[in-house]
């Protein structure tokens, strides 16, 4: 069920926010590392809102290489927003998407095609290294992973970001699912299909700092969690139960202590008794709320993904895909 129309066979996808000082030498870097590849190409590029002069630099280079296209979103989404943006946006027969700020580095790009080529459909790349990180950056990035492999119903492959490449019928796949909380990674291993890896050394950042705090990256983490785990909400239901067996225990020992050696301070037995209990069953209880409302919230807000103030590089006949339940707002180019 492809929707692809057009005949490019890559298309590098570049999710862009705030990162003027890294653009030129991020395409003579991607220019170079796919010439060798004699494949016909194009170049996402997604401005997440930026507010310096991001998008005046991509159109720029739109201007003298019309390889380059640009979408330009109505504010910033995040990452993962960008991404799912510049995916749907995508014509070619692979994808790959790719951090602007050369911490992926282009040349890699040439041992996933190769390995696409052998017949793999998600070809992802996995980081022998990182350079440039704190090591509490990379403890906290290793707990996350060990976690979340514990836990989550797909097996996320470890130390694996977004770089990686996905063949046309993954990407097709990917647009049908409707969630609004696009933890990437695990999208990506929920499809499932035919996967290999790659290893990289990650370089640090070319230019400029990363927007990724560690207030960013817990919150990140937990929608990982949160959407590929029940478990923080069942966990709830156990801890009540827990908690109203040993206050029922406690509850016997005080009457029964009560019964033998008679009253001590008046009413303390039975406020304790039933305080624990109703405290231990209000827990089970809003864990089962919450085991639902979980399910219900994620799906019942339905708002679009993301919304596109305008774009340079595609023309309506070049087979602009939007899936259904993302519907983009949608405008035609603007002639420049
Ligand atoms: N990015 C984005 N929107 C954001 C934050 C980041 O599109 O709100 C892009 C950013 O321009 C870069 C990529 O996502 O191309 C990775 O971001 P960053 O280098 O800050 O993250 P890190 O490498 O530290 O995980
Ligand atoms: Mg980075």
């Amino acid at each position: 069920m492809s929707t692809n129309s057009s005949d490019v066979e890559l298309s590098i996808v570049v999710p862009l926010y705030n990162e003027e000082l890294n653009i030129d030498y991020l395409f003579e870097r991607l220019i170079s590392a796919l010439k060798p590849l004699n494949l016909k190409y194009e170049m996402i590029c997604v401005n997440d809102g930026s507010r310096d002069k991001t998008l005046e630099c991509l159109i720029e280079h739109h201007r003298h290489n019309p390889d380059i296209k640009v979408i330009n979103l109505s504010r910033n989404f995040g990452k993962e927003v960008a991404l799912t943006a510049g995916i749907d946006f995508a014509t070619g027969r692979a994808v790959v998407p790719i951090d602007a700020d050369l911490q992926d580095p282009p040349e890699v790009i040439e041992e996933l095609v190769a390995k696409w080529r052998e017949g793999y459909d998600v070809v992802y790349a996995t980081r022998r290294s990182r350079q440039g990180e704190s090591w509490l950056k990379r403890f906290t990035a290793n707990a996350f992973y060990r976690v979340i492999d514990k836990i989550s119903r797909v097996p996320i492959p470890r130390d694996t970001g977004d770089f990686r490449l996905l063949d046309r019928r993954v990407v097709d796949a990917l647009k049908q699912l409707p969630e609004r909380t696009r933890f990437m990674k695990g999208l990506f291993a929920w499809v499932g299909y035919k996967q290999a890896s790659i290893l990289f050394d990650r370089p640090s950042r070319h230019k400029g700092s990363t927007t990724f705090n560690y207030w960013r990256l817990w919150n990140f983490a937990l929608d990982g969690i949160v959407s590929f785990s029940f478990l923080p909400l069942k966990v709830w239901s156990y801890i009540g139960i827990f908690i109203s067996l040993t206050s029922f225990i406690y509850a016997s020992f005080l009457v029964i202590r009560t019964l033998v050696a008679g009253i001590d301070l008046p009413g303390y037995a039975s406020i304790m008794a039933a305080l624990l209990f109703l405290g231990g069953v209000q827990l089970i209880s809003l864990g089962i709320i919450g085991e639902y409302l979980g399910r219900v919230y994620e799906e019942v807000k339905g708002r679009p993904l993301y919304l596109v103030r305008d774009s340079y590089g595609f023309n309506s006949s070049e087979g602009v895909t939007k899936s259904v339940s993302n519907p983009v707002e949608y405008k035609p180019d603007r002639s420049i």
